[in-house]
């Protein structure tokens, strides 16, 4: 008899959850990209305990219909790709059909949404379904997340303090704001209200928000073009630097990333302006078509290959440089506008 055998979708789910899911802000971060895309424009995120306790987070978008509530905690299941072609040309954050699943494997959910007609009510444990219900019709979705990991006490153990956590959550969310200033964006944590964007589509107040003011204002506005690139943001001033790369946000058709290769362009840029292991703070755009990018290199889809990087990297590194060259001709004081 053989000794290979199918995984239950349950098993399956909980293996998914271990890559997916590594920690309160991984589930943030996925929450919150559903809701940007099911196009809210409001999105309110609660945490307590830095979301070891909960996690919360409402939306105004699209909310899901009520015979596909179920579906969407399946896993391999989305609305947002149907082919092979679409999986070359992806506009939204979303498209693995993995996140719903995985979280719900590894906590207690509490599913509120509806698409302006008749609202859905769903509560599930550790992925089973134990409540379905009808519930009120306003528009959105509000998802609630328990006790993360309840179920799996070793990724529990390896949870570090409520401030550590916190900090990469917030990480999170100021990115994302930063992807999208035409979303207004509530952070609370037990109560107390972090961060706070207007939504009204000024990447500078975001920045300002996270920021303050007056780094806020020695950050100096950017834009060029290639034949296939456009990159666009806001750097500080060279005087303004990090020890941590956590300050530079590079952003690709509103999707943030991790790039080691743009980074080393950014710090091209900056030239010997920079200090030697001292990042500036900087936020990077990038449009671009999504044919010339490959964003289905890891699950947590933060990574991703670009197949014209040396254009892409040298159009930062001037587009930095130029900035810089102007900045030394105006006189000081001038420059914060
Ligand atoms: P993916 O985002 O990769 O499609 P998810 O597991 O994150 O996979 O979500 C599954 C599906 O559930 C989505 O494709 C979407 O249709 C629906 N969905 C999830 N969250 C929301 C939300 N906040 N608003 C509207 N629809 C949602
Ligand atoms: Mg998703």
């Amino acid at each position: 008899m053989g000794k290979i055998r199918q995984l239950g979708a349950s098993l399956a789910n909980k293996i998914a959850a271990g890559e997916v899911v590594e920690r309160p802000a991984s589930v943030v971060k996925e929450l919150v990209e559903n809701a940007v895309d099911a196009a809210a424009t409001v999105i309110e995120i609660e945490l307590e305990e830095a979301g070891l306790t909960s996690i919360r987070i409402r939306d105004n978008g699209n909310g899901i219909e009520e015979e596909d509530v179920m579906l969407a905690f399946s896993r391999h299941a989305t609305s947002k790709i149907e082919n092979e072609h679409d999986l070359f040309r992806i506009r939204t954050l979303g498209f693995r059909g993995e996140a719903l699943p995985s979280i719900a494997s590894v906590s207690k959910v509490e599913l509120t949404t509806s698409t302006g007609d008749a609202g859905t009510y769903l509560y599930l444990n550790g992925g089973d379904v134990v409540k379905q219900e009808p519930a009120a019709a306003r528009k959105g979705t509000d998802i609630k997340i328990s006790d993360l990991f309840f179920n799996t006490p070793a990724r529990l153990k390896y949870m570090k303090t409520i401030n550590t956590e916190l900090g990469n959550v917030t990480d999170i969310v100021n990115r994302l704001a930063l992807s999208h200033p035409e979303i207004s964006f509530r952070l609370k944590h037990n109560g107390k209200m972090l961060l706070q964007t207007n939504g009204k589509g000024d990447a500078r107040q975001v920045l300002a928000s996270i920021y303050g003011m007056s780094i806020t204002k020695k950050m100096l506005p950017f834009k060029k073009s290639s034949l296939d690139f456009e990159v666009e943001g806001y750097a500080a001033l060279p005087e303004v630097t990090r020890a941590s790369r956590n300050y530079v946000s590079i952003l690709m058709n509103g999707r943030f990333i991790r790039n080691y290769a743009i980074t080393r362009a950014i710090q091209a840029g900056y030239h010997t302006l920079l200090p030697i292991g001292r990042y500036p703070i900087i936020l990077v755009s990038i449009t671009m078509d999504p044919i010339l990018v490959d964003v289905n290199v890891h699950p947590s889809k933060q990574e991703v290959r670009f197949s014209k990087e040396q254009e892409l990297t040298s159009l930062i590194t001037e587009a930095l440089k130029e900035l810089f060259k102007q900045q030394v001709l105006i006189p000081s004081g001038e420059v914060a506008k």
